[in-house]
């Protein structure tokens, strides 16, 4: 990964760590041979960076899914709240304009395409089959199984399937993604590969799918 994404990325808030951000990198270089990439929580554009940059050397594209005003935790008065992320004018957190400020300082406006609405309303028509899905965004039960079933189908054969925050300690984080993460692993329809820190790395398996019940999209919190 060239040197300059790296300071950039370093200079834009997010909870994404280094090394995790370079295994994303590396998984998405191979990934978006195969075809377009597609991330649930843009926030402030940190993952978009390490996987846009793979995608503008492969000439691909990474669609991004953001509502852009902030999951649960980052509501004012919760834990993950920031005040630079208040936007006083329409009294709401508001990460789009940051956002759109990362893709330009990282010159990726011609690789990310914005997609700014709620994952299932994204999702609603959507048939295009992915590389690579990193879901990344609400940390409740309902927000993560609702990104799970929204999109974890569109993985194409040999493409990866990637989940942030799994915490195996439960003192140590919120558990739905890693509920996801078994949910997708019980399927049958990936193959777990090593992870990175928190960064849980799927890839869907070669052989044919499935019947539809063993799919793995029933989501029991
Ligand atoms: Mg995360």
């Amino acid at each position: 990964m060239k040197t300059d994404y790296n300071i950039i990325s370093d200079a834009v808030k997010g909870f994404l760590d280094p090394e995790e951000g370079l295994r994303i990198y590396n998984i998405s270089l191979t990934a978006s041979q195969m075809g377009p990439c597609l991330e649930i929580g843009s926030y402030c554009g940190k993952s978009a960076i390490y996987i846009g940059a793979a995608c503008k050397e492969n000439h691909a594209i990474l669609f991004s899914i953001d509502h852009h005003r902030g999951s649960e935790e980052q509501q004012p008065g919760e834990g993950y709240f920031d005040p630079e992320l208040f936007d006083h004018r329409i009294f709401k957190v508001n990460t789009f304009e940051l956002f759109r400020k990362t893709l330009e300082m990282s010159g990726l406006e011609q690789t990310v395409v914005p997609m700014v609405c709620a994952s299932e309303v994204a999702a609603r028509m959507w048939k295009t089959p992915l590389s690579l899905v990193f879901i990344d965004g609400g940390h409740s039960y309902e927000a993560a199984c609702t990104d799970y079933q929204c999109w974890a189908r569109y993985v194409m054969s040999g493409g990866y399937l990637l989940i942030h925050d799994i915490f195996p300690d439960p003192e140590k984080g919120g558990q739905a993604p890693r509920h996801i993460y078994e949910l997708a692993l019980s399927s049958g329809l990936f193959e777990e590969l090593p992870m990175t820190k928190t960064l849980g790395v799927l890839r869907r398996n070669l052989s044919p799918s499935p019947s539809p019940k063993r799919r793995g999209e029933i989501c029991k919190a």
